[in-house]
């Protein structure tokens, strides 16, 4: 009997002994996996503060980066301020407008000048500012002043105008960060008067002619007449160059349709302000000279020299062109061409030869040098007409151009002694355009 129990007590420890070591196992089978799984939540919860420790580096960099760009633009506000006060408490501005009235010829870089100025002591509100820039663009335009134009430009953007801004003109970091450094070369240039700019470019050009591609390296010119700044590549800068519809200059020739208007100039003389802007001669004429359209007076601004000629007459161009450059009251533009044929000296053009500036990109006034447009000028006045655009870039349309039918007569030696071998764009497509003929 004690037998008995004995084996019933030692099976019951036994099964006893089995399910508590099965219990055991799995206890430990759980304990096993739960600390591999704490492992990994720890492993987990390591890797994502070193990432957050990586984030909360990178934004204490971009944070010292941008307290260093905010430091040099505190600078850069201050000198603005100083600059500010200093034109505010002065006279500057209205010195500057009485010495430019009494010269009478305001230039397209003093213009922006004192838009500038005004914008720091007036304001934007000032309609006298917005105006001032309007003007100098208008003036940059047709002169090409491609440091103005881009000065009138972010002058008129400054002043709350919705104006579109070329490329070449905006700062530094609106570019593509990819060529950085060479924008940088040229932002240096930029910040030179145009005159500097352009001027480099094109001194080249005096000697060989050709403007473009010697001085590519140094300081690309804006625009040229052959290769990768020729005329075909204008519009890429200049859209109304390669999409306008009316565009100069053309091939005169067949069909002619008659026309009553009747066009007379009234040049005056005045002293010789001479220009070689880059892209031609340019002579600056003082107020007073006036082309009249069927009575409509156009004030003379400019005038200077293509060669050869850009206009074709059948096809044939001549030795040069002269484009005296008009602007009525209400801001159109008139053009007259009188054609330059190889033959005797001409009297006007050895006067202003004779005072070519020796610096591009500034304005030469030799003492006590006068001259009258009117000496350039056939005594007949017989034309073509037609309405066309600038033959340089931005190419504006809504130009009226007046072609003179008797051509002038200039020495060979005169036309080799301009300083630009070729500056002439090609004639474009009429597109429907009607050739008048008085
Ligand atoms: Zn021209």
């Amino acid at each position: 009997m004690k037998r008995i129990l004995f084996e019933v007590f030692l099976a019951i420890a036994l099964v006893g002994a089995a399910v508590f070591g099965f219990m055991n196992q799995k206890t430990a089978k759980t304990a096993t996996a739960q600390i591999t799984e704490l492992k990994k939540a720890a492993e987990e919860a390591e890797n994502s503060v070193k990432e957050k420790e990586k984030a909360i580096k990178t934004a204490e960099e971009e944070a010292a980066a941008l307290h260093e760009e905010m430091a040099a633009m505190e600078v850069k506000s201050n000198q603005l301020e100083a600059v500010k006060a200093a034109l505010a408490n002065g006279s500057t501005l209205s010195d500057l407008e009485g010495a430019y009235k009494k010269e009478k010829s305001l230039s397209a870089e003093r213009q922006v000048g004192l838009g500038a100025i005004r914008l720091l002591t007036k304001g934007a509100e000032d309609p006298a500012t917005l105006e001032a820039f309007r003007k100098a663009l208008q003036m940059s335009e047709l002169g090409d002043r491609k440091n103005t134009i881009c000065a009138a430009q972010l002058g008129l953007l400054a002043a709350g105008e919705k104006v579109k801004v070329m490329s070449d003109c905006l700062p530094k970091s609106e570019k593509a960060h990819g060529d950085k450094e060479e924008k940088d070369g040229h932002g240096k240039d930029d910040g030179h008067s145009k005159a500097k700019d352009d001027g480099h470019g094109k001194a080249k050009g005096k000697d060989d002619g050709h403007g473009g591609k010697k001085d590519e390296k140094h300081a690309a010119p804006h625009w040229g007449y052959e290769g990768e700044m020729g005329p075909e590549k204008w519009g890429k800068e200049f859209p109304t160059c390669a999409a306008g519809k009316s565009q100069s200059p053309l091939d005169i020739k067949n069909p002619f349709v008659k026309t009553r208007m009747v066009v007379t100039a009234d040049y005056k003389e005045g002293p010789l302000k001479i220009l070689n802007n880059g892209h031609t001669i340019q002579v600056v004429v003082t107020p007073g000279s006036k082309l009249r359209v069927d009575g409509v007076a156009h004030d003379l601004l400019q005038f200077h020299f293509h060669r050869p000629s850009e206009e074709k007459i059948d096809g044939k161009p001549m030795a040069m062109v002269v484009h005296f450059v008009h602007k009525n009251a209400s801001g159109k533009l008139a053009v007259l061409g009188v054609l330059l044929k190889e033959g005797n000296e001409n009297p006007g053009i050895k006067t202003l030869w004779a005072n070519l500036p020796k610096e591009e990109g500034v304005e030469y006034a030799p003492d006590g040098v006068n001259f009258n447009p009117g000496n350039l000028l056939p005594r007949e006045f017989d034309y073509y007409s037609y309405e066309g655009s600038l033959t340089t870039p931005p190419c504006t349309e809504g130009v009226r151009f007046f072609i003179l039918k008797t051509t002038v007569n200039i020495a060979k030696e005169q036309v080799q002694a301009f300083p630009f071998k070729m500056n002439a764009r090609p004639v474009q497509p009429l597109n429907g355009r009607e050739i008048l003929t008085n």
